[in-house]
């Protein structure tokens, strides 16, 4: 994100509460069982505990998960941990403060370390991504999982995906490369990966018996024949793959007076017209830069 000068969208460019229930209800009727609430940071909207204690409530058979940064959600973990939250990733690139205001634009690291301890104190599962880039925190890549392996959480690295850049992007820390510098300290065991998994998931050696660490290849994209996501933006536009152009935008519909089941057909069109992999979406796209992460959410 900018340090400054964000253009934050307008309350009536965005999704209501009262549309992303109806949008959430529509989902739910044609099968979708988890939904991952994403930021930069969700607490950032005025009430989104009371929505997250709505939407918990009236549907008790969807997995709840959250993406932030860290950097408001602490005080809201026993209650979230109460409403059956499953799990939180949060973003932490690195473990110096100063590096950390570089990447982020921001001086909060002490916060985000102290919802870390926080969500380690709760049951909620804790999920840790950091992205890697050479000449930023590549020389974190073990001692990230040296400061890590004793606490019970997954340690997830991301392969960098160049969305602001050019499409000629060389990847300097791929996932194998990663692992093998892992593995030049650690013994690493292979977890069978999940279905629909995102990771590549690994038992290590040493340390507590239920860290995980992970990896990413979000730019290999060697995962896409599992991969069943569909991101809804802020602004109701549906999305397929992160690398793809978003196809339609519910909000738009909604306003036009679509129907439930005029909806509910243009989402099955999108959904079950999906590219095959992230290239071929990327070779579709018509522009060649992609939004922010910041605007996509996790
Ligand atoms: S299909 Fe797209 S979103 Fe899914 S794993 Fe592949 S690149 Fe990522």
């Amino acid at each position: 994100m900018p340090a400054e000068k964000v253009n934050f969208l307008p309350k009536n460019k965005i999704l209501s509460y009262e549309e992303l229930e109806r949008l959430i209800r529509i989902f739910y009727e044609q099968g979708v069982r988890k939904i991952r609430f994403t930021g930069g940071e969700p607490f950032v909207r005025v009430d989104f505990i009371k929505f997250f204690e709505k939407i918990s409530q009236e549907y008790p058979d969807i997995s709840l998960h959250l993406t932030t940064n860290g950097t408001l959600t602490e005080k809201y973990i026993p209650k979230l941990e109460k409403l059956g939250l499953k799990s939180i990733n949060i973003s932490l690139d690195t473990l110096n403060k100063d590096k950390f205001s570089q990447i982020t634009r921001r001086d909060e690291f002490e916060k985000v370390m102290s919802t870390i301890a926080a969500i380690l104190k709760s049951k909620i599962r804790l999920k840790i991504n950091a992205v890697i880039k050479q000449d930023i925190n590549e020389d974190e890549i073990v001692s990230m999982v040296d400061y890590f392996k004793d606490f019970p959480l997954e340690l997830r690295y991301i392969e960098h995906m160049p969305f602001d850049e050019s499409p000629d992007h060389v990847l300097d820390w791929s996932g194998e490369k990663i692992i093998k510098k892992i593995q030049k300290k650690y013994k690493l065991k292979l977890i069978p990966r999940e279905q629909n998994g995102t990771s590549q998931n690994f038992y290590l050696s040493e340390g507590s018996p239920e860290f995980r660490f992970g990896i990413i290849e979000g730019f290999t994209r060697s995962f896409c024949g599992s991969c069943n996501r569909i991101r809804l933006s802020a602004e109701g536009k549906l999305k397929t793959c992160l690398y793809a152009d978003y196809k339609i935008n519910l909000k738009h519909l909604i306003h036009e007076g679509l129907t439930d089941d005029e909806l509910r057909e243009k989402i099955y069109f999108t959904v079950t017209n999906r590219y095959e992999t992230g290239k071929d979406a990327q070779l579709d796209r018509n522009r060649t830069t992609f939004e922010s992460m910041s605007k996509i959410g996790g």
